[in-house]
């Protein structure tokens, strides 16, 4: 089970990804398991999806055969990424987190903390994700000018996943904030 603080619901299945098969998976979540009784999804201007009855947010991610869901009181944003050799992608990721070497699970954080905040698609700058080069299973970033973002992550079906939700308080580092995430 994958938590963090502040509370974030999830969701993950076999799909295959076809286009708008997140958006679906977020209705489907969303109408067999009301956030509220006027529930409605849509997708805001940033790209970042709502429920325009409650305003809980919500993400969804895929990869592979996994689509995964992810929804919170606070923005959130969900990655899921499949092991696979993409030298070019874990270098931009390594200067990105201000590494000598990035990982998979460095490039869904990266991701996951991108749609949290509305960037989907942007390129953050070298060293704008400081993260440590052994990710604890949750931990906290500070970004300046956005505040502190919550980042959980973990594995399912041979997955990784990262969960990031922005937090209504600002911390100044990365900080492990649990021992334990499967
Ligand atoms: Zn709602």
């Amino acid at each position: 089970m994958l938590r963090t603080k502040p509370c974030v619901e999830m969701t993950f299945q076999q799909a295959d990804g076809v286009p708008g098969s997140g958006r679906r998976a977020l209705r489907a979540w969303s109408a067999r398991q009301p956030c509220c009784s006027r529930s409605a999804i849509s997708q805001v201007t940033d790209g970042r999806f709502m429920c325009t009855g409650c305003g809980t947010w919500y993400s969804a991610s895929h990869s592979g055969s996994v689509l995964g869901c992810a929804r919170s009181v606070r923005p959130v944003g969900i990655d899921v990424q499949v092991d696979c050799h993409r030298p070019a992608a874990m270098r931009a990721v390594a200067k990105i987190c201000g590494l000598d070497h990035g990982t998979i699970t460095h490039w869904t954080i990266v991701e996951a903390m991108l749609k949290a905040t509305g960037q989907v698609g942007g390129v953050p700058e070298p060293g704008s994700y400081l993260l440590p080069e052994i990710v604890p299973g949750c931990g906290t970033v500070h970004l300046p000018g956005t505040g502190a973002v919550s980042v959980v992550t973990g594995v399912w079906a041979m997955t990784r996943v990262a969960i990031a939700v922005l937090e209504a308080t600002a911390e100044q580092s990365w900080r492990p904030s649990c021992a334990e995430v499967g």
